[in-house]
């Protein structure tokens, strides 16, 4: 099978988020037996040296209502099916989406501009597509064209990362983007309360859509975690599929994972406890012996952000470290920047640094996440592979990947082991982490968990499976 995967960001070459992470590893698995052309955006911030991306000296022009838009090509040298497309208005900024001062005011064009190349460029390479694998609202946009200007009879398969994310712009956007309006400004589609909904219209126009967990797509049909496009989704949700995400031992395996002071594996934990220690340092935190609870992830309601501040409070007075590590939301940002030096058992950085991420999950005993709604989570599997355990509510990926440790008889059988709560508020949150805290005072009973979560497999084999037969499906 021929397929384009396309997404606004990759790993490594540009991620705010999973959804990166997703885009690298499963366009990788597939490619073990189908071509795969990854298709992203060329932001200026991508670093083109270091990555091998070179131009193809072929370019095309995207006429949009009067205005003509220039994409050039450009691929990885080292890997020819990762093709990237440079278009000012898409490309020249100082982040993906948003800067300081907010979201860009012009996404909805940037992403239409994505959008039409995704397609053109299968033409000006003269690519066999069989497959477009779409994501999110950023290329949600591929389906309706799709549909609509081109008439295409490639199969269109949208997955959703997060639905709280739906790219909703006013109608002028129709025009701007020439879209058809009779044919896609209807109350089924791309209209939204007399605005345009992005990832209503590719629910609508896809082919096959899919969420990134079992869980979620069930959620997703409910009132809370739809986001108000429950009802689209029951509509279509003869359509939907939910299949679990994985993440790629390539990219995150600490027995070579370069970040770390020291590598190790489920056969040598007295190597993770040297690296813990050599962090605490870099930290300036002292107590190699005290569990270390780390959080990575952006500062967003969603992440649980609230249930984790109150509980540094709480943790104070605890023998245990914590290290913090994010950003987002500047309500949030705030916060934490007055938090920086209040607690001494508490390290707060914000920013995004991957090298970091790596060394926290490597060094750390727990993974704090008490998201209030989780589509996938890739912070909890990540955790195992590095001997951290998770602490999560029972929410979308969360509920299919984490079992809670004391409602597993057989820990041989057992998938991923973790803690976890249903009820989303302080109380279940301190009790999940007092139970944590005592399971690590068990050093035996902890470190057999924990040698057993860094050998589950969280890869992508079997879902690329599924998603391979879900292309099969629609291809018939
Ligand atoms: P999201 O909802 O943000 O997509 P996921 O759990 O699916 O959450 O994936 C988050 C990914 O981003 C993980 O690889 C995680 O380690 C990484 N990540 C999140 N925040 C940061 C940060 N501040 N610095 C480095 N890596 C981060």
């Amino acid at each position: 099978m021929n397929i384009i995967f396309a997404s606004s960001e990759i790993y490594p070459y540009a991620k705010t988020g999973g959804l990166a992470d997703v885009a690298s590893a499963l366009p990788e698995e597939l490619r073990n037996e189908h071509k795969v052309y990854k298709v992203m955006p060329l932001y200026k911030l991508i670093d083109r040296k270091k990555y091998g991306i070179v131009a193809l000296n072929k370019s095309f022009d995207i006429w949009l209502n009067g205005l003509r838009h220039q994409v050039d090509i450009y691929i990885n040298k080292d890997c020819e099916d990762d093709i990237f497309l440079y278009n000012p208005v898409l490309s020249d900024r100082d982040g993906l989406y948003f800067d300081n001062y907010g979201d860009f005011g012009d996404n909805a064009l940037r992403f239409g501009i994505f959008s039409l190349a995704i397609i053109q460029v299968m033409y000006e390479l003269g690519l066999e597509v069989d497959i477009f694998h779409i994501n999110d609202w950023q290329t949600s946009l591929v389906a309706l064209y799709a549909k609509t200007r081109f008439n295409l009879t490639q199969k269109i398969v949208l997955t959703i990362h997060n639905m709280a994310y739906q790219g909703i712009y006013p109608k002028s956007v129709v025009d701007e983007l020439e879209i058809d309006w009779s044919e896609c400004f209807r109350p089924e589609s791309l209209e939204y309360h007399d605005n345009v909904n992005f990832l209503k219209a590719g629910i609508y126009f896809s082919d096959a859509v899919t969420t990134v967990s079992p869980t979620y797509k069930d959620e997703i049909q409910t009132s809370y975690y739809g986001c108000t496009l429950e009802d689209s989704l029951k509509t279509n949700n003869y359509k939907l599929e939910g299949i679990l995400n994985g993440i790629s031992y390539e990219d995150f395996n600490p027995a070579k994972d370069k970040n770390l002071y020291r590598n190790f594996d489920s056969s040598n934990l007295d190597a993770k406890k040297e690296h813990k220690i050599k962090l605490l340092q870099e930290l300036h935190m002292s107590g190699e012996e005290k569990p270390l609870f780390i959080f990575i992830g952006r500062f967003t309601h969603q992440k649980g952000i609230d249930l984790l501040i109150s509980a540094l409070e709480l943790l104070k007075s605890h023998e245990v470290n914590i290290a913090i590590l994010g950003s987002g939301e500047s309500y949030y940002n705030n916060i934490f920047e007055s938090l920086k030096f209040k607690y001494p058992n508490v390290h707060i950085t914000i920013g995004y640094n991957e090298a970091y991420a790596r060394r926290l999950y490597g060094a750390s005993d727990f993974l704090i996440m008490p998201s209030f709604f989780e589509p996938c989570g890739l912070n909890q599997m990540i955790a195992y592979k590095y001997g951290s355990m998770p602490i999560v509510t029972e929410t979308g990926g969360l509920k299919d990947s984490v079992s809670d440790f004391t409602n597993v008889d057989n820990i041989i059988n057992a998938k991923g082991l973790g803690i976890s709560f249903y009820e989303k508020n302080q109380f279940w949150f301190f009790h999940a982490i007092s139970k944590a805290i005592s399971l690590y005072a068990n050093k035996t009973k902890f470190n057999e968990i924990t040698k057993h979560n860094m050998d589950v497999d969280y890869s992508w084999k079997e879902s690329s499976k599924i998603y391979v037969d879900l292309y099969k499906k629609l291809l018939g």
